[in-house]
């Protein structure tokens, strides 16, 4: 059996400890074992990372960037194996995974630029003699606790910019996919980044625990799920952390009756089936305005539906691969079946799907489900699967109150012609990250990524200049150099500038 070992400076040493088994989601089958890792473990990597993180700092920003440069040039060079990888773990077919790997790859080249974004301001004068300068600071140790949707952009989401800005940083991957993130850290560190600055431990709920309390780690990032990423933040800000923590999702499309139908149901399909609906930014609420809109759209839907192919992630004609385990499977079920009982009719019925040749494998097939309303429990939470669900609306206000008044708020799509609409739609929903007739909002790597509600805890985003912010510390340095003529004034005053 495959063993995954922790990528730490000097090796993990012998680990009786516990592990986690590592499926092939297209066969059912384990392909490996993660070791999960303790406080110890964490403990050490650390101490390896405060050993270097001073001298990382001090190289200067122009040569972090020429590793962060040699990284993407590594990362490029070894896509196909690493999409290969990512997806016979996770199960998203290889053209997908190359995105994870390139929509991660856009932030390392956004870091690239890292002298830039990390330059002060100053103010020359600002009192009699007096000049005011800020610098920009790496926090220090820097952890990233990612889930297991994108094993390989959110990593790089982070430790792509922290590193950037001089931290050492200490990635706790998912343990259900966790192969990436180690060969992206031993790419990092034949790309020049000295040992010690990018490590990797595997772990659960322990290792976890041991990155909220260890004092020597100053930042944490986190995405996954909502009520473990309020739990992330909560307790990492109790430890005087700063935290920023992503949670779930449940994204709505709003259809307008001017749409052009055909281009919205190709979006649909994409963004509510693609990666078998793992994503946080997936589309799988739609919510077509007017009785008309929705019937129409349901015509052209049934048919596109029709000609989806699930299949192997290996193979280039499947439109979307299995789940990512057994028990995510008979999850995203209930959760179909639960959405009947409420009331849901289902249009067309993913349960029970199985593939030829690949009985055990955790594919679901595409569902459709139409009459979900806000009452429901199955509209409420996130399914994080293969399911599109259809909550009619009677006109644009009812429609915008949907996703403004949902529990998650990270993305939204409206699809119109209408630009007074679209414009008036950005402007009023209450949601992070909005398309107009784009269906996976997820912004460039020099914008920022994050969701309100219960889809972003701590106010900080990912990536961009946000992301700058996140791994540094500003000083202010208030500076006067006298020429002997002026007048130092009542030291017992609080110090004006004049
Ligand atoms: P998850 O919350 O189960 O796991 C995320 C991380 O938390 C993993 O590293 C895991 O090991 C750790 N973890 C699991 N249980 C824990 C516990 N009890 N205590 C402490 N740590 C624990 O999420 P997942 O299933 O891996 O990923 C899917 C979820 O992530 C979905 O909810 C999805 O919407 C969300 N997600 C959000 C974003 C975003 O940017 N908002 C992006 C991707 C995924």
């Amino acid at each position: 059996m495959r063993e995954i070992d922790h990528f730490i400076v000097g090796g993990s040493g012998a680990h009786a400890g516990r592990v986690s088994n590592v499926f092939d989601p297209n066969t059912g089958a384990v392909q490996a074992q993660v070791a999960l890792g303790d406080a110890a473990l964490l403990d050490r990597a650390v101490q390896n990372a405060l050993a270097v993180q001073p001298e990382w700092a001090a190289t200067n920003p122009q040569r972090r960037a020429r590793v962060m440069f040699e990284f993407k040039r590594l990362v490029e060079a070894n896509m196909q194996e690493l999409a290969e990888l990512l997806a016979s773990e996770h199960g998203k077919v290889i053209a997908d995974a190359k995105g994870d790997i390139q929509r991660g790859l856009d932030v390392v080249e956004f870091a690239c630029g890292i002298p830039h974004a990390m330059k002060g301001e100053y103010t020359l004068g600002a009192g009699p003699g007096i000049d005011v300068y800020s610098m920009r600071q790496p926090v220090g140790i820097g952890a990233g606790i990612t889930p297991f949707n994108f094993p390989a952009m959110i990593p790089m989401w982070m430790f792509g910019v922290a590193i950037a800005c001089g931290n050492a940083f200490i990635l706790k991957p998912s343990e259900r996919d966790p192969s990436v993130p180690v060969r992206l850290a031993e790419l990092m560190q034949e790309a020049g980044a000295p040992a010690g600055v990018l490590q990797v431990v595997h772990g659960d709920k322990e290792m976890v625990d041991a990155i909220l309390d260890h004092p020597s780690i100053g930042a944490i990032s986190f995405v996954g799920s909502s009520d473990i990423a309020n739990y992330v933040y909560q307790r990492g800000a109790a430890n005087g952390k700063r935290v920023q923590a992503m949670g779930g999702a449940k994204n709505h499309g709003i259809v307008m009756p001017d749409a052009d139908l055909d281009r919205v149901v190709a979006d649909l399909s994409g963004a509510a089936f693609g990666s078998a609906g793992e994503r946080c930014m997936a589309l799988p609420v739609v919510v077509p305005v007017g009785e008309g809109t929705a019937e129409r759209l349901i015509e052209k839907l049934l048919p596109e539906i029709a000609s989806l192919r699930v299949g192997v992630s290996s193979d280039p004609q499947s439109h979307y691969g299995p789940v990512v385990t057994a028990e995510h499977k008979a999850r995203i079920e209930a959760w179909i079946g639960k959405c009947a009982d409420e009331g849901g009719k289902i249009l067309v019925d993913g349960r029970g799907f199985t593939l030829q040749r690949h009985e055990n494998g955790f594919f679901v097939g595409p569902t459709l489900i139409d009459h979900v309303t806000p009452a429901m429990s199955s509209y409420h939470n996130e399914i994080f699967g293969p399911v599109l669900q259809i909550v009619r609306a009677a006109d644009f206000e009812a429609a915008l109150e949907l996703p403004t008044k949902h529990q998650y708020g990270n993305g939204v799509a409206i699809f119109t012609r209408n630009g007074h609409a679209a414009r008036e739609f950005a402007a009023r929903v209450g949601v992070g990250m909005v398309g107009i007739n784009v269906p996976i909002p997820v912004p460039v790597a020099y914008h920022t990524f994050g969701g309100w509600k219960r889809s972003g805890f701590g106010d900080t985003n990912q990536h961009g200049m946000e992301g700058v912010k996140f791994w540094t510390k500003v000083k202010t340095v208030t500076a006067r150099w006298p020429d002997g003529s002026i007048d130092g004034g009542n030291a017992f005053v609080i110090p004006t500038m004049g």
